[in-house]
């Protein structure tokens, strides 16, 4: 295996092929603070890419209710027990060391545990030829994408055989808690569904890094629906090959024909769907050692790497996932601590405490369709200020102003220009009561 750095964990980790990075790289925000779990983003993949025989139960997108939920059924909970027994095995924890980050390079320190490229030696036997830990579901997990949908509260509770809970205990954030998590493919930088196919079926796109499976070279064998650790390659028993997410690339390459816009890359379709205004998709610059170029006039950059304020899902896992969450900030901290590693307090405490820079940029989400790369902020008059608590039980002075934000697409052109406060439109007497 090959010698890779991984910025998400901090350090150089294992990988079955070696290091190359694409020159831009999908990647988006989603905010779960804003989701209303309306599926709309679900359904306008479903209806552009998954609607054809032997796709019926693919959700490329799918939008599932924590803690109970999950599609596949209980996909990180099985992959989280895999890790866990490897680690058992090994005597090792799998825990993060603080460290001290040096340009991006460490942002939540140091994962001193194992991935799963670096696990599967160590777990079950049937594992041995394989390169990456994982499991292949069972049909029946795959059947119920909506399982559980706005079921609360949660894990360590006391359950009956349905799974409903027979008594709440006082949580410190909540008594009772769920929330949605909105899942795609991650277009991770080190795919562990390409590092398992045999084939050499799987391929990492090196304009935008999105990865995709050439339908001819596939045979089906499903070692990339094993070994991905969310889930996110799935079989066609019709065609039998295996399909995922293609991060709408016509769109990202502004080739869509019915949306033409002089060639700029546009948002996907579910970014682009996004009822809640939860999305934020961009096409971040890379150097050669895989980081994220340094680039203060880029969104993401700033929501990921300046304020740390959106993360990626189970960094341990060791894919360097490319879609990052703002983290809910109602949730209990552990639980929210596992699912996106230790940047959560630091993330939520960015989020309730915004600084002006970050309460523009959310403005941004899902008001465009274009995608940005670049923007910009128009200083306007302070709106209120409010004191707010942080993690630490600290207090802290929030200042609101109505700045204004402008987004450039990828040719230079404004597409898009909002303020914090939202305009308030009275309707004239002279059309009242008509739309
Ligand atoms: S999320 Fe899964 S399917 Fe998508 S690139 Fe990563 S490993 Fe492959
Ligand atoms: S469309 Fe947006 S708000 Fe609705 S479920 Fe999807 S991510 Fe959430």
């Amino acid at each position: 295996m090959a010698d890779v750095f991984n910025w998400q964990l901090g350090r150089n980790m294992k990988y079955p092929y070696d290091a190359k990075y694409p020159q831009r790289q999908f990647a988006a925000v989603f905010n779960i603070n804003r989701c209303i779990g309306c599926q709309t983003c679900t359904m306008a993949c479903k209806s552009t890419w998954t609607f054809s025989r032997g796709q019926e139960y693919m959700w490329w997108n799918n939008v599932e209710t924590k803690p109970y939920g999950g599609y596949p059924q209980f996909w990180d909970v099985k992959i989280l027990n895999l890790l866990h027994e490897a680690h058992q095995h090994q005597n090792k924890a799998m825990r993060w060391k603080k460290t001290k980050n040096q340009e991006g390079k460490s942002p939540y320190g140091e994962y001193e545990g194992m991935t799963v490229f670096e696990s599967v030696e160590y777990e079950h036997p049937e594992n041995a030829q394989s390169r990456v830990l994982g499991y292949l579901p069972q049909d029946s997990e795959w059947a119920k994408p909506n399982i559980h949908e706005d079921t609360s509260p949660a894990h360590g509770l006391e359950t009956d055989r349905l799974g409903f809970v027979k008594k709440t205990v006082r949580l410190p954030e909540h008594e009772s808690f769920f929330f949605y998590l909105q899942r795609i493919c991650n277009h991770c930088t080190y795919p562990a569904c390409l590092a398992a196919c045999p084939r050499k079926a799987i391929y990492k796109r090196p304009e935008d890094g999105v990865v995709l499976i050439d339908q001819e070279r596939c045979r089906g064998y499903r070692k990339c629906v094993e070994a991905c650790p969310y889930k996110k390659a799935m079989y066609n028993g019709q065609t039998k090959v295996t399909e995922k997410c293609i991060a709408c690339y016509p769109r990202l390459e502004g080739k869509d024909a019915s949306i033409t816009l002089d060639g700029v890359p546009i948002e996907t379709r579910c970014m682009s769907a996004c009822v809640g205004k939860i999305r934020l998709q961009g096409l971040v610059e890379m150097n050669d050692e895989g980081l994220w170029k340094q680039d203060a006039e880029n969104p993401l950059y700033v929501l990921v790497h300046k304020l740390q304020v959106a993360l990626p899902l189970y960094p341990e896992f060791g894919t360097e996932p490319n879609i990052y969450y703002i983290p809910p900030r109602w949730a209990p901290r552990s639980y929210l601590r596992q699912m996106f590693g230790p940047g959560v307090d630091r993330a939520i405490d960015q989020y309730a405490n915004p600084t002006r820079e970050l309460l523009a940029i959310l403005q941004l989400f899902r008001a465009q369709r274009e995608i940005l790369f670049k923007f910009q902020i128009q200083n306007g008059p302070k709106l209120f200020d409010r004191e707010v608590t942080l993690s630490s039980g600290k207090k802290a002075v929030l200042e609101v102003y109505d700045d204004t934000v402008i987004g450039y697409n990828k040719v230079g052109k404004e597409c898009v220009r909002v303020s914090v406060q939202e305009p308030v439109y009275e309707r004239p007497k002279s059309h009242f009561n008509s739309i």
